[in-house]
């Protein structure tokens, strides 16, 4: 019988928000599996900003997506073929470079296994043990570095990086300041994360809720926003702090020129380190940082959510949710069950 692919192809590049249209669901034939490779069925997506980033053809970390190919994203699936005898039919695994699919064809070496942790659902390894606690850990450790009694601003901090950013500066014995989109996000960092405050930039001012919450300035921003909120902190920010440059998510939707920082002379002035970081520069360490966020959540030391859409066919409604904040925790799409086991 011959087999079927779900596809979503890109067919232009978004000019603003992502639009009907932009992307196209086909269905294509499934080939045979060559010999060396596995086929994986998606139970997974990741759907993240950086999605954004690749249907533009602006400057980045990565070529783009071509116009005609299928979406990239972070998946996790289930090796439904193995014609690689190092991998077992029924393994859990990450195709390096994934897709919003149905079925990857991957070589066997190009998967990540993804190990079993009891007490960890496979959705945590898609989060809080995956790219975006990593993300956390290293962009916060390795160039934050907070010390005890600091302060540490996060921007999008009910969001799956910023959240773990402030559980892992509170385990530090900072001070922890988030900034976030309505109150009850604001509700769960303070109330459920342990956050010192919370600052929701929808309603409120932010530099003046900055004067108020961090009266000895700021020594670690932890920037994923952008535009007029990281205007704010950076005013605020101590001699010889920490800016993490994660992300500028209010900039990804932007026509033409996206602008930096307003006051970047504070850089000067303040002799801030600013460090732009990607996460997959700490590939090799990654292992290690799984094993003690395993550890804190495992403990119960850190919290975080996931919020899963149900059907591939849903993917591009999905990947909205993050430019307008109604999604709540890290955002994944199931595309087919998870396996008994
Ligand atoms: P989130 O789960 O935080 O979702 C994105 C959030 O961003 C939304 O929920 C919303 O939160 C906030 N947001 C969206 N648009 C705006 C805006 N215009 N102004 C202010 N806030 C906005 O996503 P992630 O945790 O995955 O990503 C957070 C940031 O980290 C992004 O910038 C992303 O690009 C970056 N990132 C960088 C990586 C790297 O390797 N450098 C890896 C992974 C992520 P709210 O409801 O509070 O407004």
């Amino acid at each position: 019988m011959a087999r079927t692919n779900r596809q979503w192809l890109l067919k232009r590049r978004p000019e603003g928000d992502i639009a009907e249209g932009d992307l196209a669901f086909v269905e294509t034939p499934l080939p045979e599996t060559p010999d060396g490779h596995v086929l994986v069925r998606t139970l997974y997506l990741s759907l993240d900003p950086t999605n954004r980033i690749w249907m533009s053809d602006m400057d980045q970390y990565m070529p783009p997506v071509e116009i005609g190919d299928v979406m990239r994203g972070g998946a996790v699936g289930v090796v439904e073929e193995s014609k690689d005898p190092n991998i077992k039919v029924g393994s859990i695994v990450a195709p390096m470079m994934g897709g919003w699919q149905d079925w990857h064809l991957s070589p066997g070496g190009m998967v990540r296994p993804i190990p079993t942790i009891p007490g960890l659902p496979l959705t945590a390894f898609m989060s809080v043990v995956g790219l975006t606690g990593w993300t956390a850990y290293f962009g916060l450790l390795d160039i934050g570095k907070p010390k005890a009694g600091e302060t540490v601003v996060v921007s999008a901090a009910a969001g799956a990086v910023g959240s773990i950013v402030g559980q892992i500066a509170k385990l530090k014995g900072a001070r922890v300041v988030g900034i976030a989109g309505g109150a009850e996000k604001c509700r769960w960092i303070t109330q459920d994360l342990g956050f010192d405050a919370a600052i929701d930039y929808k309603s409120e001012d932010v530099g003046k809720a900055l004067d108020k919450h961090c009266p000895n300035g700021i020594d670690v921003n932890f920037e994923n926003v952008g535009g007029e909120i990281m205007d704010a902190v950076l005013a605020r920010m101590n001699n010889f702090s920490r800016m993490p440059l994660c992300g500028l998510i209010s900039t990804y939707n932007d026509k033409g020129d996206r602008r930096g920082p307003s006051n970047f002379q504070q850089i000067l002035m303040k002799r801030i380190l600013v460090k732009g970081f990607i996460v997959i520069d700490y590939m090799s360490e990654f292992e290690k940082a799984s094993m003690e966020l395993a550890q804190w959540v495992l403990e119960g030391k850190i919290k975080y959510k996931v919020h899963v859409e149900q059907g591939l066919e849903n993917a591009v409604s999905a990947v909205k949710l993050l430019f307008n904040g109604k999604h709540d925790g890290k955002l994944l799409v199931q595309v087919s069950p998870e396996p008994k086991v």
